[in-house]
């Protein structure tokens, strides 16, 4: 088996020195391309040659890299802030350089110097992290949607008659970038185009024979603009197909349980009853569903961790979920709260998660060293933890989504990688999920309701369904 790694190892780190700047090239495609699954090959491939980048204080890299990550991340909803605020540091530090650069420069030359910033390059260089999502038609309206709420500064209007040009010209200027440009159409209009036209900014210019009247309103992320032209209709929906999966298996392991009482969260609501009721919660709509559900333990008892992740194998589920409920010491209490979905990562540092994964690997941890872990983790295939990322992001919209729609002010939940032992024995795609902080006061609170219980239940049965379904598609 070591041999095996080993070779690979070095079949790897070949391949990969005689084409980094292929495989970045490559990962810049597949960053802007519409499947999932090339989104997340971009954002691995920018992770790996960031810490390679790392490693040879190749800063030009290090800001590539981070760039992709960021966008990779947004994309995916993965959290990225940490490699956002690495970027910005990045971009501080160089910016001072280049500062410092010309400021020496100009006490030792008397020439006159040429200002840098007349320098202009054809390729805008993309900043802003807003980004313009998709468009829709509404009756006579075109409505865009971001992926932030509009303020009145984001949007800036005008109105153009080109000379020597036939037509008018609407423009519309807003702060956002955009990743794929929309096509779009109208049989009355001659042309709208969308494109970068600052860093910061997006134009989108609406051409036309005759005059309009356009009118404009904000509408939270959405920006409408009403052309006054004739209605669109929507095509028809499709209608959901639901393929029901009666082969699936998916183990269901509520966290903690008997003497294990797991975090000790505001007013002594305990975690391990809260995951169970949520676990069985999901369960039920699993089942009802048409997949067939099995559970580490279905009340108060001790289970231990090695018994979880022997389950885990054991009858080659599908999918193994695994549920938890975060805390913080008192005096963060306040602060702390949202949900967090995990899927297994080996190479994962992060601070935060190390602190989780100690907290919640502790049952079993002493018994086992952690180069013992590590090796375990190493061995995991790259498709299982590919698969896991899926399933941890359709899980995570699909929560936040479910919330939302019964007007719980959630925000978006966090998904990130963590090296978690119970995920570790698992066969397939597995993921942990915490579903909140139950040493928050408030979200504490809404933990134990039921009906918040049952929203995110069924958010997560929302994932797994759309999981199953991309990955049919994939
Ligand atoms: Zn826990």
């Amino acid at each position: 088996m070591l041999r095996l790694v080993i070779a690979l190892f070095l079949a790897t780190t070949l391949l990969v020195a005689s084409s980094a700047t292929a495989d970045l090239d490559r990962a810049k495609k597949n960053l802007y391309s519409s499947s999932k699954e090339n989104q997340f090959s971009a954002y691995d491939t920018y992770k790996r040659y960031y810490i390679k980048a790392l490693i040879k204080g190749d800063t030009k890299q290090q800001e590539r890299c981070l760039n992709g990550i960021c966008i990779a991340g947004k994309k995916l909803r993965i959290d990225v802030r940490e490699y956002q605020q690495k970027l910005k540091r990045l971009e501080k530090s160089s910016n001072k350089k280049a500062v410092s650069k010309k400021h020496i420069a100009s006490h030792t030359k008397t020439e006159k110097i040429k200002p840098a910033k007349k320098r202009k390059s054809k390729k805008v260089k993309i900043r802003s992290q807003h980004a313009l999502t998709g468009f829709k038609w509404e009756g006579r309206s075109l409505v865009l949607n971001f992926d932030f709420n509009l303020k009145s500064k984001d949007v800036n209007y005008f109105s153009l008659r080109p000379e020597g040009k036939k037509g008018y010209r609407y423009i519309f200027d807003v702060n956002a970038i955009v990743h794929k440009k929309p096509i779009i159409k109208h049989k009355e209009i001659k042309r709208i185009a969308i494109s970068q036209h600052k860093p910061t900014s997006i134009r989108i210019v609406i051409e036309s024979s005759k005059r309009l009247k356009p009118r404009f309103k904000r509408d939270g992320k959405q920006l409408v603009i009403d052309l006054g032209v004739s209605k669109v209709y929507a095509p028809k929906a499709k209608k959901r197909t639901r393929k029901v999966s009666h082969n699936k298996l998916i183990v269901i392991d509520p966290g903690h349980g008997g003497r294990d009482g797991g975090a000790v969260g505001y007013k002594r609501h305990l975690e391990k009853d809260i995951v169970l009721q949520i676990s069985k919660r999901l369960a039920k709509i699993l089942k009802s569903e048409g997949y067939r559900v099995q559970m580490t333990r279905d009340r108060d008892k001790t289970v231990s961790l090695k018994y979880r992740a022997k389950y885990a194998r054991k009858n080659k589920p599908d999918l193994f979920i695994s549920i938890h409920g975060n805390s913080v010491p008192k005096k963060n209490a306040h602060k702390a709260k949202g949900i967090e979905i995990y899927y297994l990562d080996p190479k994962r540092g992060s601070q935060r998660s190390s602190r989780l994964e100690r907290k919640e690997n502790a049952a079993d941890y002493s018994a086992m060293t952690r180069s013992m872990t590590e090796l375990f983790v190493s061995t995991q295939s790259r498709t299982k933890i590919l698969e896991s990322t899926f399933l941890a992001i359709d899980m995570g919209q699909n929560v936040a989504d479910r919330l939302r729609g019964k007007n719980y002010k959630v925000k978006d939940v966090r998904v990130k990688g963590g090296n978690f032992w119970v995920l570790v024995g698992a066969t397939s795609a597995a993921v942990l999920v915490e579903v909140g902080f139950v040493s928050n006061p408030q979200e504490v609170q809404l933990l134990i309701k039921s009906r918040y219980q049952q929203a995110f239940a069924q958010g997560l049965a929302d994932g797994v369904d759309q999981y199953f379904n991309n990955k049919a598609r994939r």
